[in-house]
């Protein structure tokens, strides 16, 4: 099959959060089952700084756009995925964040932006741009790809389109305005296709109109066609329940592998796990905390927003703080929630260890010298620090929700009779429901042989993206079938 695989971001070349892991390692898994997949991202600054060896590979005329766009060609580091850029400097080549200003506002200008990327994307699968080269299908992730699969079902002889919704928070919404600006079908603005309670939305693009629709975990799939989760969503998304499947992220163990990484300053695997210990000593050291084995170290690295539940580990400090746990916390984003957790750390320096920013080093440090991993999210899409924290032998304490809830086990007397445990889960979005939990956790922490046994599982489970690739191959394969033996197919949603 040939696969255009389109996204806002991916890693190594640029990221903001798991999207870009998954678009920088599932590509590779798929071109390992021996598929032409090529990536296509926009030509940020910070990608052309870095990126070597591209070539010009089209000039693209788009609607909208006065100067031509440019398409560079090049491979994802770290493999053999082709990669295009798309190159509109007046759009791209900026200095900051791929979304936001450096104040974490979104760029005035965004509508437009990813508008431009669409249309690039869009030419590229209809084989417009000259590459010789037409994809049977065209992945599209998040809301930045949104436009393509409501383009494609213009477009006679379209190839099938995928959209994954790796975080339905996020979703586009701009004014009637700015969808007026953009110059796109006016028959476009109608509750059928883009418009949302007024708004302009870029994901109803392709949550209406792609061949099929995924999310990055099955109980996500679930919950977001619920009111609780869904957004004014659930009503569309359960209409198509039918063509949405909920397919766990996997993680790229050549990346997160505590037996082979060299972020962190000592090396180790389920044989070796007392090296774990100097991983602590020199987290406990780097973060200015008293060094000592024996008091349990909990870490938090994540985006710090509401959804992470963040607000309710602050909640806690003050347990923690009387239990002599240890907690250091690595992240960025609310500024409030940012002063807070360093007022926290202020209050109790011996305690609380907080960096303010985005690391990727001090992420892998993080992982590999605490002990318990924190993840209290409202929702999870999937999440993938509790999945490397698994294989860092750093048990996860989660809520139970989304990926979160099918990548954790549960400790109780039965997981932990047969061997399955590998965490702790809580229900309810409050302090009191983590607090019980992290509890639990401590008791467990307090008795060796259990601990042993809790860390043992978690480091045997395997998240790679063997499994995950596959079905998205099957997918790709199942949907191609049915746009070219009912062509009607693609036509069910509006003419
Ligand atoms: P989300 O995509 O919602 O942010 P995920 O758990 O799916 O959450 O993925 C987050 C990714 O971003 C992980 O790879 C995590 O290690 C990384 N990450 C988040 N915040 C930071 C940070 N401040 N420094 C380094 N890595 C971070």
């Amino acid at each position: 099959m040939d696969i255009l695989f389109a996204s806002s971001e991916a890693h190594p070349l640029i990221k903001t959060g798991g999207l870009a892991d998954v678009s920088g390692s599932l590509p590779r898994a798929i071109l390992g089952q021996r598929h032409d997949i090529r990536v296509i991202i926009p030509a940020y600054r910070e990608i052309l700084r870095h990126a070597q060896h591209l070539t010009l590979a089209a000039y693209l005329e788009l609607e909208g756009v006065s100067q031509p766009v440019r398409i560079l060609g090049g491979r994802l580091p770290g493999g053999n995925v082709k990669l295009y850029l798309v190159d509109s400097p007046s759009h791209f080549d900026r200095a900051g964040n791929p979304y936001t200003t450096s104040d974490g506002k979104p760029w005035p200008d965004n509508a437009e932006r990813f508008t431009v990327f669409c249309r690039a994307i869009h030419a590229l699968a209809v084989d417009a741009a000259g590459l010789d080269w037409q994809p049977d299908i065209v992945h599209c992730n998040d809301w930045q790809t949104g436009l393509v699969p409501i383009m494609l079902r213009e477009t006679p002889s379209a190839p099938a389109s995928i959209f994954t919704i790796h975080n339905l928070a996020y979703q586009g919404l701009f004014d009637w305005k700015t969808f007026k600006s953009l110059k796109l079908p006016a028959s476009w603005w109608s509750a059928d296709a883009l418009e949302f309670h007024d708004s302009f939305s870029f994901i109803k693009g392709g949550l209406v109109f792609a061949d099929w629709l995924t999310t990055v975990s099955p109980t996500y799939a679930d919950e977001i066609c619920t009111p609780e989760f869904g957004y004014g969503l659930e009503g569309l998304l359960n209409h198509r329940r039918g063509h949405l499947t909920g397919i766990i992220n996997g993680v790229d163990y050549t990346v997160w592998n505590p037996g082979r990484d060299l972020h962190i300053p000592v090396q180790y695997n389920r044989r070796s796990l007392f090296h774990k210990t100097e991983n602590k000593r020199d987290l406990q050291e780097r973060f200015a905390l008293p060094v000592d084995n024996d008091t349990p170290l909990f870490a938090v690295i994540s985006r710090l927003v509401e959804q992470k539940g963040i607000d309710l580990i602050l909640e806690i400090v003050p347990e923690l703080v009387k239990q002599n746990a240890q907690l250091v916390v690595l992240g960025s984003g609310d500024s409030q929630l940012e002063t807070a957790l360093e007022l926290a750390s202020t209050r109790h320096p011996d305690h609380i260890g907080i960096h303010i920013g985005y690391n990727e080093t001090l992420a892998h440090g993080i992982e590999a010298g605490a002990d318990i991993f924190l993840m209290p999210s409202r929702f999870e899409p999937c999440g993938l620090n509790q999945i490397y924290s698994l294989r860092y032998g750093t048990v996860p304490v989660v809520r139970r929700t989304g990926g979160l809830a099918d990548t954790i086990v549960d400790t109780t007397p039965e997981t932990l009779e047969d061997k399955t445990a590998t965490g702790f889960c809580f229900d309810k979005a409050e302090a009191s429901a983590l607090w019980s939990s992290v509890e639990r956790a401590l008791e467990h922490y307090r008795k060796p042989e259990y601990w042993a046994q809790i860390v043992d599982t978690g480091m045997r489970q395997d998240f790679s993206w063997k499994r995950s690739a596959q079905q998205y191959v099957e997918l790709y394969t199942r949907v191609i079938d049915e746009q070219q033996n009912h062509p009607s197919f693609k036509k069910y949603v509006t003419q």
